[in-house]
């Protein structure tokens, strides 16, 4: 499973070119993009999400099985994409239970027993068993940061977006999300933005930097040791 992103370019109706001649290989595991705002990274990732288009250039992912045109094809990466945006808003009043269950109904998981098991699962892994009857209003930053991650493995991603997770976390909630995220990208690809250094340097095994638009540099963070 990799992500091969080549000349990827966009330019902002307003002048601003907040990709240029983007190339990065991304491989299973943790890849963290590491860059100042305005720096591009969620211009990059709602485009491999599929919620907008890039000016040129061409994303594949691959071995998925098969390979997906992912600028094209967005039906077949929205089958295998979890997305966490950076602000995204819950239904206060509803449980997490309730929620993730509705949100499996629409997936289209119509048996009530499946996705009673399915739910329990996701519960689980992300740590919020304990609190599934709580209403969503009531989670601290990092309950509703591991609740979006529960939401983004519903579909059984292969391509897991998590863009800017941590922003507001104490450490604790931080380095529990953290290990979630590691745990999950045993299975598939995790890419995660931050423009926070020892977020990646600590965690990802292959990183990339941008500013400008422009990767600057990718390898492992060993590699880049002597520049971060
Ligand atoms: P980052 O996620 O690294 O902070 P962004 O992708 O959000 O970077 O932004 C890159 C550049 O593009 C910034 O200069 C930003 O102001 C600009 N930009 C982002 N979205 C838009 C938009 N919808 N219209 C115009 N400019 C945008
Ligand atoms: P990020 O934190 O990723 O840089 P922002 O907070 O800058 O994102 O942007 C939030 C929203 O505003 C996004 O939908 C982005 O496309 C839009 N946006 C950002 N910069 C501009 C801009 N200069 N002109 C118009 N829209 C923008």
């Amino acid at each position: 499973m990799q992500l091969h992103i080549t000349g990827l370019s966009k330019t902002y109706p307003n002048g601003v070119q907040a990709l240029d001649d983007v190339t990065l290989s991304i491989p299973r595991g943790m890849f963290g993009l590491l860059g100042p705002n305005g720096a591009g990274k969620s211009t990059l990732m709602r485009t491999l999400a599929t919620l907008q288009d890039a000016d040129s250039g061409s994303v594949q992912l691959t071995d998925v099985p098969g390979t997906i045109n992912v600028l094209r094809d967005k039906d077949a990466v929205r089958r295998v994409l979890g997305y966490l945006p950076q602000d995204f808003g819950v239904y206060p009043k509803v449980s997490a239970e309730d929620m993730l269950d509705h949100l499996a109904q629409l997936k289209g998981l119509s048996s009530r027993g499946e996705r009673k098991d399915v739910v329990e699962r996701l519960l689980k892994q992300t740590n919020l068993h304990d609190v599934r009857k709580k209403a969503l209003g009531g989670f601290s930053g990092g309950m509703r940061q591991r609740f979006g991650i529960a939401q983004a493995l519903l579909g059984n991603p292969k391509l897991i977006i998590v863009d800017e997770p941590t922003a507001g976390l104490d450490p604790e909630e931080r380095s529990r999300f953290h290990n979630l995220l590691v745990e999950i990208g045993e299975e598939v690809i995790v890419l995660l933005s931050t423009h926070i250094v020892s977020d990646v340097s600590d965690l990802c095994p292959h990183l990339a930097i941008m500013n400008k638009g422009r990767v600057l540099l990718s390898g492992t963070p060993q590699a880049l040791v002597g520049l971060l």
